[in-house]
């Protein structure tokens, strides 16, 4: 057989709580940390990178269910690794912390193997494009006017062109936000997520106030389990405004059922959440199938390899705390350059390394 030889020796798992900057909200929820749960399997000499943000739960599970799983196993056969672990789980059930900790493996699975084969992981997955577009992503509801206006205007002057805010925790002073918003930002798009903080009556009456102010993208404007309520949304929400949701998507059937109910007009889909880069690339081709553009939910560095590989793939969240996170703990995390974030293409895998004596006051 042409190529490196390696079975997966050890898999590390850890887990690091960071505090936000400042306590945050949407319209849905309040927090006040993150927490990201890092997987390295190490094989012929190489270790790769995962990650995903969940619960420590998950670095519970990936240690005593998972990674017994893909010990032994060959590095290069991706698809095998995850194969076994999406059977071996059944009675755990798929969706939630178990769909984030087969992420998590998947994702470092993938860097390792790109590593193996001394290739930037675009280049292994195939790339599509250069760099990818990316859109500013805070804007939350416990952020002062102030605050809400110096964050969105500070990535329109970083040359982003598009931005996006939380809505939905008091609709009745939400026009006056997103007012606040547009002024900063000049003519720069607008986005708002509702994170399903509206009724559908509600959510129909603000579409027409939001579309007056220039917002062309309407996330979660009810719950995402209403697909029938989002493709009311879509339906009558005015022309040039899309209305998109995916974000806790955990396997291909949700993916499917959404597009199959016309729910939205972007899908969104987290790799971090729908088992991995290998569920990430499944969903793009859904996305295909159903002629519609896909755009990828947090986790900047964790997707950007995957967003210049998959044809629909229209933008990349860069969204504000794991922007952050990921600056504090990897070395290699990319910053965004006029409003595109282009990998490393002389790093392989993902062009990450952890920054073990920085990510440590911070380990759980
Ligand atoms: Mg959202």
């Amino acid at each position: 057989m042409k190529g490196p030889q390696a079975r997966i020796e050890r898999v590390d798992v850890a887990a690091f709580t960071i505090p936000t900057a400042t306590p945050e909200s949407d319209g849905t929820l309040e927090w006040r940390a993150t927490t990201l749960v890092v997987v390295e399997p190490s094989a012929g000499g190489m270790r790769g990178l995962g990650y995903t943000y969940a619960d420590t739960a998950t670095a519970v599970l990936v240690r005593d269910k998972l990674v017994p799983l893909v010990r032994g196993r060959d590095a290069l056969a991706v698809t095998d690794c995850w194969n076994v672990m999406v059977h071996e789980i059944r009675n755990l059930g798929r969706p939630g912390i178990v769909s984030m900790a087969i992420a998590a493996v998947d994702n470092a699975l993938w860097d390792l193997k790109a590593r193996l084969l001394d290739l930037p992981l675009v280049r292994l997955l195939g790339d599509a494009r250069a760099a990818v577009p990316v859109y500013g992503s805070g804007g939350f509801t416990s952020y002062t006017s102030a605050e809400l206006a110096e964050q969105l205007s500070g990535w329109t002057h970083a040359g982003i062109a598009r931005v996006k805010m939380k809505v939905g925790r008091d609709p009745g002073t939400d026009a006056a936000r997103v007012r606040v918003a547009r002024e900063a930002i000049g003519g720069a798009a607008l986005f708002v997520d509702a994170n399903g903080g509206y009724t559908r009556k509600q959510a129909l009456g603000l579409a027409e106030t939001f579309a007056q102010l220039g917002v062309t993208w309407f996330e979660e404007p009810v719950s995402s389990d209403d697909l029938a309520g989002l493709r009311l949304l879509r339906d009558r929400a005015p022309a040039g405004m899309d209305v998109t949701a995916g974000e806790y998507g955990y396997d291909t059937g949700y993916f499917r059922s959404m597009l199959e109910a016309g729910a939205v007009d972007v899908l969104q889909a987290d790799a971090t959440r729908c088992a991995g880069i290998t569920g990430f690339m499944r969903v793009a081709a859904l996305c295909e199938a159903f002629h519609l553009p896909l755009s990828s939910h947090c986790a900047p560095a964790l997707h950007l390899h995957a967003c210049c590989a998959a044809t629909p793939v229209v933008h990349l969240e860069y969204f504000f705390d794991h922007v952050r996170i990921e600056r504090m703990l990897f070395d290699g995390a990319v910053q965004a350059r006029d409003g595109m974030l282009e990998p490393d293409r002389a790093q392989p895998g993902l062009g990450l390394t952890l920054k073990r004596s920085d990510a440590a006051p911070y380990a759980v």
